[in-house]
């Protein structure tokens, strides 16, 4: 190793009264490359480390000013100066002045008169020493960053892997932990744990309609919503979608879980401000409780989802707690839902056709298309039952299109076999509307089946207007491009707002059946009725009263006008043969065919 690489520039204070011997170090060490300063008393020695920041110090003992043990003292107990390596040069030949020396923070010594060559060796030894010393601080501090940055890392998976990142909550896997750390406690307390699982009712409509961002932000504010309503001992988690779980310990019954819930409804029930927009989520919520329904947080989860399943079916925005019976008709609805699997290739779904009839001449001037799942055991089932399981399982747009498809080609060979034209509603979903690409769907069934546009009549549910923004309004603009007529299902049950009906473009309504089942004797009704029809007349909408049964309802219906009805009075939804007969025999007046 060459002098210069070893040093490399170190800087070496000498301290001593006598410039005699500091000459000669003086010397010697520059002659080795080193830097020197020179310091002549104690107090000049403390200046000197002040301002220099030498990196080591050989140091006289004997001073007369102030002796080298001070100075050293002082050094070391100043942190900037703690570790700078001091030698001193002593003409002691005393163990206990030895002794002295290092306690003092020294950390070697050399014997007056010295050999220069050894103090040059001891030097290099304390200067490498301090070298490494610094190497390895230097490392460390690099090392411990790296834990550190390891631990955070750590830290922040393990956040990850237990929470929801959308809303914060714990997540499944921390729920199932906290709930068997709340089922531990019960047992010992005597008390009971609750379980309620709850889904917003309105969430898939928000999102399919105003789109994941606003949806996003609803779970959010949601969840910001469920924490105000939270005891200590309670956990509020997101499964995943719009479903939210609570875990409430210490409860000492059914009574206080149902309280839980009513607190839960009620927090949800104002209504939400996204981005601008004032949006109902609203909730339903399926109750269980350890220990009567279930001993295991799986167990308690699979029967709050249950409860929950019949609360829904019961009407949203409530809450159900779980029992046996809901139990067997829960494994009944996933049964069916399981069958429900592969049922569009099997061939299982069927139409029927519901003629409308003008009221004045009793003439068919259209048909709708209704669907039924032919079920292998069970039979023929209608679609309240089914088509929310399509949906859930996001077949619908699937099941959707073959309905189109089948309907179009209906008419088509109606046509072919010489009957006269009719019109053929089709009934939209929701899904089908934003999810799947309905136009090119709709061009497909015309352009195969050869059916003119204008005989082609697509419902709407009131529900998809919700959303009365571009997406709506460009689809339903593509659709009438296409020259197919438009109509609005159900009128009257949904958010009604009038300024819509103006908006869309609309070609004919259609009464909720609600309406026509209180038209007789129910003068509210009767008279909200009259101004749909007033209001159609005046917007140019062709109208048609769903659910006609009764002659009453017929006559009362021709007196306000009304251009068109359906209902089983005429004939409930029938086979496609039967629709053959009917459009054979011509014009029949209106009548019950079917019981
Ligand atoms: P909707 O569009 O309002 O269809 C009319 C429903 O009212 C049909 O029930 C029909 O059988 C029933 N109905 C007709 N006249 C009368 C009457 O005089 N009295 C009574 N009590 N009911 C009457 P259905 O076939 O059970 O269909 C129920 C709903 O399922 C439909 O309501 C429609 O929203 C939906 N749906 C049916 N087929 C399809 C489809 O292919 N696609 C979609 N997306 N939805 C469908
Ligand atoms: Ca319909
Ligand atoms: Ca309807």
């Amino acid at each position: 190793m060459t002098a210069n690489a070893a040093n490399d520039a170190a800087t070496i204070l000498i301290v001593d009264d006598n410039p005699v011997n500091v000459g000669v170090v003086v010397d010697h060490l520059e002659g080795e490359g080193y830097q020197v300063l020179v310091a002549l008393g104690g107090y000049e020695a403390l200046e000197r480390v002040r301002f220099a920041r030498p990196d080591l110090i050989l140091l006289d003992v004997m001073m007369p000013d102030l002796d080298g043990l001070q100075v050293c003292r002082r050094l070391h107990a100043d942190p900037p100066t703690r570790d700078i390596p001091v030698i001193f040069m002593t003409a002691l030949a005393d163990v206990t002045d030895k002794i002295a020396a290092f306690e003092a923070g020294g950390v070697d010594y050399v014997s007056k008169p010295f050999q220069l060559e050894e103090v040059l060796a001891r030097v290099r030894t304390h200067l490498a020493l301090r070298r490494a010393r610094q190497d390895l601080e230097a490392h460390t501090a690099v090392l411990e960053a790296e834990i550190e940055a390891r631990r955070a890392a750590e830290q922040a998976l393990r956040y990850l892997a237990l929470h929801d990142p959308l809303t914060g909550l714990p997540n499944r896997t921390m729920l199932m932990d906290r709930l068997q750390q709340a089922i531990a406690q019960a047992r010992r307390d005597q008390r009971q744990v609750g379980l309620l699982l709850m889904d917003l009712d309105h969430f898939k409509h928000i999102n399919d309609s105003l789109g994941h961002f606003i949806g996003d932000e609803l779970l959010e504010q949601v969840a910001r919503r469920l924490r105000t309503v939270l005891r200590e001992c309670d956990t509020a988690a997101r499964l995943g979608g719009d479903e939210f779980v609570i875990a409430a310990g210490a409860l000492h019954g059914p009574g206080d879980a149902e309280q839980l819930a009513l607190r839960v409804l009620k927090v949800l029930d104002a209504p939400f401000m996204v981005q601008g927009r004032e949006l109902h989520a609203g909730a339903t919520i399926g109750i269980s409780l350890y220990p009567g329904d279930g001993d295991n947080p799986a167990a308690l989860l699979q029967a709050a989802d249950t409860a929950m399943y019949q609360a829904k079916r019961r009407g949203r925005g409530s809450y159900r707690l779980f029992s046996r019976d809901l139990s067997i008709a829960a494994e009944r609805w996933h049964a069916l839902s399981n069958d429900l699997h592969g049922a569009c290739e099997r061939g299982e779904f069927v139409l029927h056709y519901q003629p409308q009839v003008s009221i004045d001449t009793g003439e068919v001037t259209g048909i709708e298309t209704l669907l039924r799942w032919q079920h292998p055991q069970q039979g023929l089932i209608a679609p309240a039952l089914f088509i929310p399981l399509l949906e859930e399982h996001g077949r619908m747009v699937e099941v959707g299109r073959w309905v189109l498809h089948s309907a179009c080609a209906q008419s088509a060979a109606w046509q072919a076999e010489g009957l006269p034209p009719i019109r053929i509603a089709v009934n939209l979903s929701g899904q089908q509307f934003y999810r799947g690409d309905i136009v090119r769907t709709v061009r497909e069934a015309l352009e195969r089946s050869r059916l003119a546009p204008e005989l082609l009549e697509l419902e709407l549910t009131e529900s998809l207007t919700l959303d009365d923004g571009e997406a709506t309004l460009r689809i339903m603009g593509e659709l009438k491009a296409l020259g197919v007529v438009l109509s609005l299902d159900d009128f009257g049950t949904g958010w009604s707002s009038l300024g819509y009906l103006r908006r869309f473009p609309l070609d004919r309504i259609k009464i909720d059946r609600s309406f026509v089942r209180d038209l007789i004797g129910d003068q509210g009704t009767a008279a909200i009725v009259h101004s749909i029809l007033d209001l159609a007349r005046q917007l140019d909408l062709d109208c048609v009263a769903e659910g006609v049964e009764t002659d009453a309802q017929l006559e009362h219906l021709r007196r306000e006008r009304c251009p068109t009805m359906q209902g089983f009075l005429f004939s409930q939804g029938v086979p496609a043969a039967e629709i053959a007969t009917l459009l054979a025999a011509g014009r029949p007046k209106p009548r019950r065919i079917t019981g």
